[in-house]
Order: structure tokens, then sequence, then C-alpha cells
């Protein structure tokens, strides 16, 4: 692949090429460290690297491949970047500030779309467009990272929970989580990242199998197959049962405790008895579950319209699967006014409006204004 880019650049690769300009490899790891750093002000004349390689730098490998189209920030401190790539085609990436004031969690994107047809997640619709090169997705890590910085907070986790599917991306994810968790690098570590699929067992056992230290969640959405087929198409391949069980499989290589993510659809997969099933179903097995009230997404891809359920509804789910010895975490909605919301990520940047099952609603926008209009840009 063509080099077009400082940020398409691993260690080896930029070491392997300073070494074919005739310039010192050691200088790779001031680069890249720099990069990081400074994120979007980067610089090479900063360095003291010389002025035959800043010139030539300067002259043959921008530092950045990407650009902010827009950025959205929400009441509660949530900000939405679309990331323009210069190779084309433009994804959005969230920074969420966490609750200790000088930290931010940041959620980024594999694919632009994608394939896997979840009927309640806005990613989909459309279908893929393309994968994103690791390059791609170290953009998207440093603009949230200089985001972080501006809000005076640092970026100190980071989940591969935006749009598309990184299991069937998984080389360039792979690729880009070696790079962004350098230790040479520095910035942030391989625990601190989490890598969110919707099952595909095939690429959970090989993301074991790369030994990254990193965490894995898997999108449950249901204890039973016949539930999760309706929600997850993909489940149809691989059932309920083969996905805990790849689940098992890296909780007993790795160590690292997995989590299960469940979007609460009112009337779907909300009941006591779902919850019961559950509990049932992860019986000695260490993991948490992120309950996550549905975001509303529109009109689904088979038509249906989803709706977040009752809080007491929502409440007495945590407190049944609670009551049946899991660990489970309640995700308080960041982000729905600006729809930056799980499963709200699209390609292009949409208003800043959330369409319920009431039609559209307002919402703030950046700039203090209020809008309306169609989500579909
Ligand atoms: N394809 C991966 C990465 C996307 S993660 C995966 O499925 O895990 C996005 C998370 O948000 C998933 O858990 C997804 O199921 C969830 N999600 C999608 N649409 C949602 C919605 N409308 N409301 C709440 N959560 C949603």
């Amino acid at each position: 692949m063509a080099m077009s880019a400082l940020t398409d650049h691993s260690l080896e690769s930029l070491r392997a090429l300073l070494q074919g300009w005739g310039a010192n490899p050691a200088h790779a790891a001031t680069l890249l460290r720099h990069l990081h750093e400074t994120a979007g002000r980067f610089d090479p004349a900063d360095l003291p690297i010389g002025r035959t390689l800043i010139e030539r730098l300067r002259l043959e490998l921008p530092s950045r491949q990407s650009s902010i189209a827009h950025r959205h920030r929400s009441a509660d401190g949530t900000e939405k970047f679309m990331v323009a790539f210069f190779g084309g085609g433009a994804v959005e990436a969230v920074l969420m500030p966490s609750h200790r004031p000088d930290r931010a969690a940041g959620c980024i994107s594999s694919q632009i779309g994608c394939a896997m047809g979840c009927d309640f997640c806005a990613s989909t619709f459309g279908g893929l467009e393309r994968n994103l090169t690791a390059g791609e997705m170290v953009e998207q890590y440093l603009v949230l990272r200089a985001g972080a910085a501006d809000a005076g907070r640092r970026l100190s986790s980071l989940v591969f929970m935006g749009m598309g599917e990184p299991m069937l991306n998984l080389d360039a994810v792979i690729a880009a989580i070696r790079r962004i968790a350098a230790p040479e690098v520095g910035g942030i570590g391989w625990r601190q990242i989490t890598v969110s699929t919707v099952g595909i067992v095939p690429g959970m056992l090989r993301l074991m199998q790369a030994d990254l230290n990193v965490h894995l969640a898997l999108s449950l959405h249901a204890p039973d197959d016949l539930t999760r087929s309706r929600l997850i198409p993909a489940n149809r391949r691989y059932p309920v049962a083969d996905v805990i069980d790849a689940l098992r499989r890296f909780d007993a290589a790795t160590g690292r405790t997995c989590t299960l993510e469940y979007t609460l659809l009112d009337g779907v997969n909300d009941s006591l008895d779902h919850a019961r099933r559950l509990a049932e179903l992860m019986r000695g097995f260490r993991a948490h579950v992120n309950v996550i009230p549905y975001n509303p997404t529109g009109v689904s891809v088979s038509g249906t319209v989803y709706a977040r359920p009752a809080p007491e509804r929502i409440e007495a789910f945590v407190q049944a699967l609670r009551g049946g010895g899991v660990v489970a975490h309640l995700r308080r909605p960041r982000g729905d006014t600006i729809s930056a919301a799980c499963g709200q990520l699209q390609r292009r940047s949409s208003p800043a409006v959330i369409i319920g099952p009431g039609g559209p609603q307002k919402a703030e926008a950046a700039d203090g204004q209020t809008r309306t209009g169609s989500r579909t840009a």
C-alpha cells in the first residue's frame, strides 16, 4: 500500500523509510511520539532531527490524512467529530468526558458504513461503503486526543464501538491498536482499549491469538436465538451458544473480563424472563453486562419503530440481572441530543435531530440553535 501520511506508518515501516532516505532510523520513534503527543499540532521543525530530514518530510510525507468536517458538542459534554479522509469518505468519532474531571473516553469507527444489518442500528443504513485503513483509525484517535486536550482532559480509554464491524476489518484494527498502544509512542495502554463485535467468532478467536491484551465486548442483545436472529442477522451464522463459547475462550486465554452489550428495546428483549435467561447463560462465567437503553434511530431496517423502555422497566431488568448474580451496569445515554450515542453514528454529518416514534424532535445544535429536519442528510 502507498504510504500517504505519517499516520500510515508503524514504527517498523517508518524506520525502514528513514533508512532508505539515508536518515537516522532512530528518529522514527521521535517522530511518532511527537505526532501522538501533539495530535493536531505536529510540526517536524520542532524536532532535533536535522534540516535535511525536516525538508524531506515536508515535501514527501504529510503528517495527517484527514480534516474535521464538523464538530458538535452536546449539553452533557459529549463531542462528535465528523472526520473526513483525504482518501474519500467520512466517519464520526465521539469523545465522552468521564466522571473524573481530567479524563475522557473515545469511540472510533473501523468501517465507513456497515454490512451487518442489525435492525436497530443507524450505522448499517445504506450498507458498507469501505473498510478504513489502520492510518484512518489512528487519525480518529489523534482527533479525539486533541479534542480531549482542548477540554483540559486526557484521552484515557478508547473503544472500537463506532461505525462498522471491527472483526471484518481485523488486520487494520490490529495494526491500528499496535500503533496507538505502542509503548515507544506512549499515550494509551492496551488495557484501556476495547474492541466491540456483533459476534464474528473467527475474528474473536483471531483477536485472542493476537495476544494484544485488549478488552473484548460482545453485542449480545438477547439470550435466545429466536430474538437475537430477529435483531442481528449474523446470529444465524454465529448463534448465541457459539458467541458465548468464544467469549469464554477469550476470557480463559487472556484473563480479561469481557463485556456483554445489551441494547434494551421496549417489548422486544426487556422482559424479566429475558433477564433470567441471560443470567442463566452467564452462570460460571466472569463478564459484565452493559445495559444500553435504546437510542432512537427512526424506522429500522425491517420497518419497525423501536422504543426505549420506560425507566421502571429498565430498572427492573437491571435488578433482575443483579438478582441472578450478574454484574450489570446501566449506561446512561450520552450525546443522544447530537445523534452521537450508540447506534446513532452515520457516515455523513446529519443535522442534530432525533427521530423518535413521535416524529422529529428538537435537539440542541453545537451553535446553541435549535434545529429540526430529517435524519438523512
Ligand atoms: N459492530 C460492532 C461495533 C459497533 S458497537 C458491534 O456490534 O459491537 C455499537 C454498539 O451500540 C453495539 O453494542 C450496538 O449493538 C449498539 N447499538 C446499536 N444501535 C443502537 C441503538 N439504536 N441504541 C443503543 N445501542 C445501539
